[in-house]
C-alpha cells in the first residue's frame, strides 16, 4: 500500500503460503477462497479438525474442518500434507456432505500417506487431560494433541499404516493399549479408549485419498501451475512461537509450510500474512489488548466472534502491531491481507497498540513466556474512526480517507506491504485494486 497504493506482488509467484498471524480465526478461509481462483493446487500443512474455516459462497455458508477451503473452486486439486493429522470420519463426513451440497469433492482430494490419524482414543484423552488438568489450555477437545504427541512419541498412525488392514490394526491396539493406561492414570475410564473396530470404522476408504503430497506439488511446481500452501490457527498459537503453554500443537509458522507440504523452502515464493483489522483470541491465555467488557461485547458482535468449531465466543481487542510485527519476522512475510476491516465502520475512534511496556522498559521484543505477555502493557495510539460503510468498497480509493490513514498505520507498523483488504464475508468483498 506504499505510496498510495496496494502491493500484490505478494499474491503471485508459484507458490504462496497463507499463514495466520494472530491467535488463529483471522479469516484465512476467506483469504484462501480469494487466492484459489488463481491457483490450482491448494494444500493444508498442519493442524487438524480444531480448525474451521467458513466460507460465504453466495448465500451458502460452508464450514470446513479438514478439507482445504479451495474445495469449493471447481477443478482445484486439495490437498492434505503429512503435516496435518486428520479425523479420517471427520474427513470423509465432510467430503460427502459437500457431495450433497453439490460440490463435487471425488478425484479433486488427496490426503498424504504420511500424515497423522486421529482417533477416538486421542479424543478421550484430550478430554480426560483437560479435565484433570489444573491449568486449562482450552483445547478443542478434538484429539489433536494427543494424535501430534503420538507422532512424536513415534507411536502414531499414519495413512500409510492404513493403506494395510492386518499392519493398521496391529497399530491401532498398541495405540489404544497406551491410551487406557494414559486414561488411568488420569483417573478416566479407561473404556473410554474404544475398540480397534470403532478406530477401524472408515479405514477402508482411505485408497480413495491417499497420495503423495509432497511429489504431487513438486510436479505441480515443474509443471508451471500455482500452489497455495494454507495454514491453519496462528503465529501467536505456534507450538515454539506462540504464548507456549497456551499454544496449539503444531508449528503453525511459514517455515512449517514447507515441512508440512512435504518440499524444500526454496520452492516457496511469497508469503501472506492475515491479519484481522482487530484482535481475537478463543480459548485460554493472555491478550495484552483485550477490550473492557462493553466494547468486547459490541465487537463480538458486530464480527460475530464465535468459534467456528466450538461455538465458544472469542475475547476481543485492539488491533496489536506487536504481535504483528513479530508475525511479520517469524513468518518472513511478504505481504498481509487485513480482514474484517467492516467490523470496525461504525467505531468513532480506534486504538492501535504499537508496542509494549514492561515493568517501566519499554519497545521490549515480543515475550517468549506467557506470563511475561500477561503482565506487559500494551501502548496505544488512538486514531479516529471513519464511520462509514467500507462493505462496497471495491479499490482502495473507494475507502474513506480515516480506514486508508488506519490500513497505512498497520503496514507501517508491521513492517510489510499490504497485498489485500477484505471488507466483508463475500468472496466479492474484497479489495486487491489500488
Ligand atoms: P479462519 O479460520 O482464519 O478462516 O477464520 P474463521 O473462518 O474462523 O473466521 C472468519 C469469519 O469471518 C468467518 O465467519 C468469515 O465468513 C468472516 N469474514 C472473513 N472475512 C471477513 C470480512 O472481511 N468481514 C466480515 N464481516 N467477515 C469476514
Amino acid at each position: 500500500m506504499t505510496d498510495g497504493g496496494l502491493n500484490t506482488a505478494a499474491l503471485r509467484g508459484s507458490c504462496t503460503v497463507v499463514v495466520g498471524c494472530q491467535w488463529g480465526d483471522e479469516g484465512k478461509g476467506k483469504v484462501v477462497d480469494v487466492l484459489a481462483g488463481g491457483a490450482h493446487v491448494i494444500a493444508r500443512y498442519q493442524g487438524g479438525a480444531n480448525a474451521g474455516h467458513t466460507v460465504l459462497l453466495g448465500d451458502r455458508q460452508f464450514i470446513l474442518h479438514q478439507v482445504p477451503s479451495g474445495i469449493l473452486h471447481p477443478g482445484k486439486r486439495c490437498l492434505l500434507g503429512n503435516g496435518v493429522v486428520v479425523d479420517l470420519v471427520q474427513f470423509f463426513g465432510e467430503i460427502d456432505r459437500l457431495a450433497e451440497r453439490g460440490v463435487d469433492p471425488r478425484g479433486r482430494v488427496g490426503l498424504s500417506t504420511r500424515a497423522h490419524v486421529v482417533f477416538p482414543y486421542h479424543m478421550a484423552l484430550d478430554h480426560a487431560a483437560e479435565e484433570a488438568a489444573r491449568r486449562k489450555i482450552g483445547t478443542t477437545g478434538r484429539g489433536i494433541g494427543p494424535a501430534y504427541e503420538a507422532k512424536t512419541g513415534r507411536r502414531g498412525v499414519r495413512v500409510a499404516d492404513l493403506l494395510d488392514r492386518r499392519r493398521g490394526a496391529e497399530r491401532i491396539a498398541r495405540g489404544i493399549e497406551w491410551a487406557r493406561r494414559r486414561l488411568r492414570d488420569l483417573g478416566a475410564d479407561e473404556a473410554r479408549a474404544g475398540t480397534v473396530e470403532e478406530a477401524m470404522a472408515v479405514a477402508g476408504r482411505v485408497p480413495e485419498v491417499a497420495t503423495d503430497v509432497g511429489r504431487e506439488i513438486a510436479r505441480a511446481l515443474a509443471a508451471g501451475k500455482r500452489v497455495l500452501l494454507e495454514g491453519a490457527q496462528g503465529t501467536a498459537l505456534d507450538v515454539d512461537h506462540g504464548t507456549y503453554p497456551y499454544v496449539t500443537s503444531s508449528n503453525t509458522t511459514a517455515g512449517a509450510a514447507a515441512v508440512g507440504a512435504g518440499i524444500g523452502p526454496t520452492a516457496i515464493d511469497s508469503v501472506v500474512g492475515v491479519v484481522k483489522a482487530y484482535t481475537t483470541r478463543v480459548g485460554n491465555g493472555p491478550l495484552p489488548t483485550a477490550f473492557d467488557e462493553a466494547m468486547d461485547e459490541r465487537v463480538r458482535e458486530l464480527g460475530g466472534e464465535f468459534g467456528a468449531t466450538t461455538g465458544r465466543p472469542r475475547r476481543c481487542g485492539w488491533f496489536d502491531a506487536a504481535v504483528g510485527a513479530y508475525a511479520a519476522r517469524v513468518n518472513g512475510l511478504t505481504g498481509i491481507a487485513v480482514t474484517k476491516l467492516d467490523v470496525l465502520d461504525t467505531l468513532p475512534e480506534i486504538r492501535i497498540a504499537t508496542g509494549y511496556r514492561l515493568r517501566g522498559e519499554a519497545d521490549i521484543p515480543f515475550p517468549a513466556t506467557a506470563w511475561e505477555l500477561d503482565a506487559v502493557e500494551p501502548v496505544y495510539e488512538t486514531l479516529p474512526g471513519w464511520q462509514a460503510p467500507t462493505t462496497e468498497a471495491r479499490r482502495l480509493s473507494d475507502l474513506p480517507r480515516n480506514a486508508r490513514a488506519y490500513l497505512h498505520r498497520i503496514e507501517e507498523l508491521v513492517g510489510t506491504p499490504i497485498a489485500m483488504v477484505s471488507v466483508g464475508a463475500r468472496r466479492s468483498q474484497v479489495i486487491t485494486e489500488p
